[in-house]
């Protein structure tokens, strides 16, 4: 019989549900269970594609080509496993479904409600995703906090399944915020106890609390929770603040929620094989060598925006035992002149040109662009980063002037980059990128060929509109920017500059496949490039 595990929230968002999620998938995994995790997000967009990063985070992309959220990255990077675009439900997603439904008269003269039309659509979604998946044990964590209207029904439909499935089948993990009163410097349970009534009046009584806290939870706090909980005091599990998130389930580990939750759900005692998530931690520890790296976007006041790129910088340092020291760069504030670009490098080993979108903060980008490629500090182009590289080399290696992306500049003299094929007359904009896993034939001798291990073909995940126009190639090759890895297409995927010791632009996003114990190749060439070996 399959297990669900189901993660709710209360107090406030952004605690960490997802990496607590993340955290206990990885440990049941590493028990000898098969796992799956999805996403509920109770907002009624379809997916996170049409999302700002700054209302959300970075928008994830799956193999399949879902859009999702964060989360799911978490889920991936712990779970060393990928995901489908199914592992992320949102009301947007569930109502399509039961509406389209309803128009094809499915429904069969019935009113259509939320219970029972709607949260049977949202049970029926979570088995098949864990059906598919051929999970032992599925969990759902259910997006927002407690007491929100959007995420009642959600609610009800995960209490429903506990009924059906009965108390064996279904658990019930609640992630809190224990705060610290300034004043006092006491943790201050109340806020805990309160989102925990709200869920039992909703129908749910937790089976483990976790405690989120700046500093690792007092007794007398343990016991209050558990009290007014109603749950067992080994059943609250404290959370506090670590240096680095895959800590987290070692921390967990390490106040047996494993045993509380085997308990809970009948399953055999078993101890998770952790050695190597261990030794991945203890290296990003102790990882000594500071490497001063700069990341160019215009998201990067939220940091959220680029995760699984600083993630990614992470898995590639750890082998590497350096430590890398990120520099936000905003390309905003260098295009209206608040940042000096002459200046603004100095002491960097390496700079991310981050993906983005859209006019703002472009010309800021090329300028911080021309500067590195310049004095010749090893610079990744991601997605957009390597169509700004392209203008760039464009317009002041080539002297096309007023070379620009047709996103930025429609009526450009020299649209070196250019709309894909077939996104001129797109009705809706959700969904309808280039999105998902697709080949890159890689070019034999090249810097990427061998970055990636003399591969002939690799698959990275895509999301974008917009591609490098080949009408100009044979001018860039010619002044030494050639082509390294070529689309199904025809059309470029990578490029990288002769003469730079890492001069490299890619299409692709290398960092949503990357993982703790198994490094993007892409990424892990770069940190080598900037320590010089
Ligand atoms: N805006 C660019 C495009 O659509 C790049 C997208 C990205 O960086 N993900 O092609």
């Amino acid at each position: 019989m399959r297990k669900y595990v189901i993660v709710t929230g209360g107090v406030l968002s952004g605690l960490g549900k997802g990496v607590t999620t993340a955290s206990l998938g990885l440990l049941l995994k590493a028990s000898g269970y098969s796992v799956t995790a999805i996403k509920i997000d109770p907002y009624v967009n379809v997916d996170a594609g049409t999302m700002n990063p700054y209302m959300h985070g970075e928008v994830f992309v799956t193999d399949d080509g879902g859009e999702t959220d964060l989360d799911i990255g978490h889920y991936e990077r712990f779970l060393g496993m990928s995901l489908s675009k199914k592992n992320n439900i949102t009301t947007g997603k569930v109502y399509l479904e039961v509406i389209q439904r309803e128009r094809r008269g499915d429904y069969l003269g019935q009113t259509v409600q939320i219970i029972p039309h709607v949260t049977d659509m949202i049970k029926q979604m979570i088995g098949e995703v864990a059906e598919e998946q051929g999970a032992d044990i599925a969990l759902v964590e259910i997006g927002g906090t407690v007491g929100d209207i959007e995420s009642l029904p959600f609610l009800e439909a995960v209490r429903q399944l506990a009924l059906e499935l009965g108390p064996r089948n279904v658990a019930f993990v609640h992630v809190v915020l224990v705060p610290l009163l300034w004043t006092t410097g006491e943790l201050k349970t109340k806020p805990a106890q309160h989102s925990v009534q709200e869920l039992r009046r909703i129908g749910i009584q937790p089976d483990i609390i976790v405690a989120r806290s700046r500093v690792p939870l007092t007794e007398e706090a343990r016991r209050k929770i558990s009290l007014y909980s109603n749950v067992p005091l080994e059943a609250v599990i404290g959370n506090p603040d670590v240096e680095v998130v895959y800590e987290v389930p070692l921390v967990l580990h390490g106040q047996g929620i494993l045993r509380v939750l085997s308990k809970k759900l009948g399953l055999a005692p078993a101890e998770p094989e952790l050695s190597q998530w261990r030794e991945f931690v203890r290296r990003v520890k102790e990882a000594g060598k500071e490497v001063s790296i700069a990341m160019v976007g215009k998201y990067t006041r939220l940091r959220d925006s680029y995760l699984s790129i600083v993630e990614a910088l992470r898995h590639a340092a750890a082998p590497l035992g350096i430590k890398p020291v990120l520099k936000w760069v905003e390309a905003t504030d260098i295009e209206r002149g608040a940042i000096d670009v002459s200046a603004v490098f100095e002491g960097i080993k390496g700079a991310v040109i981050l993906p983005g979108f859209g006019r703002r903060g472009v010309e800021g980008k090329i300028r911080a662009l021309k500067e590195l490629r310049e004095r010749g500090i090893p610079t990744l182009g991601i997605c957009f980063g390597l169509q700004m590289m392209v203008v760039e080399f464009a317009r002041n290696v080539l002297g096309l002037k007023g070379a620009h992306s047709t996103e930025v500049d429609p009526s450009t003299p020299y649209p070196v980059v250019d709309l894909l094929k077939g996104q001129e007359k797109l009705k809706y904009l959700g969904g309808t990128m280039r999105l998902g896993s697709l080949p890159i034939k890689l070019v034999p001798g090249t810097k990427a060929w061998k970055i990636y291990g003399g591969k002939e073909v690799v698959y990275e995940r895509h999301r974008h509109r917009y591609h490098i126009n080949p009408r100009y190639l044979d001018a860039f090759e010619a002044a030494g920017f050639i082509v390294s890895g070529v689309g199904e297409e025809g059309l470029p995927e990578i490029m990288e500059l002769k003469g730079n010791k890492f001069y490299i632009g890619t299409q692709a996003h290398p960092e949503f496949k990357s993982r703790p114990l198994n490094p993007a190749k892409m990424f892990y060439a770069f940190l080598r490039a900037t320590v010089g070996v």
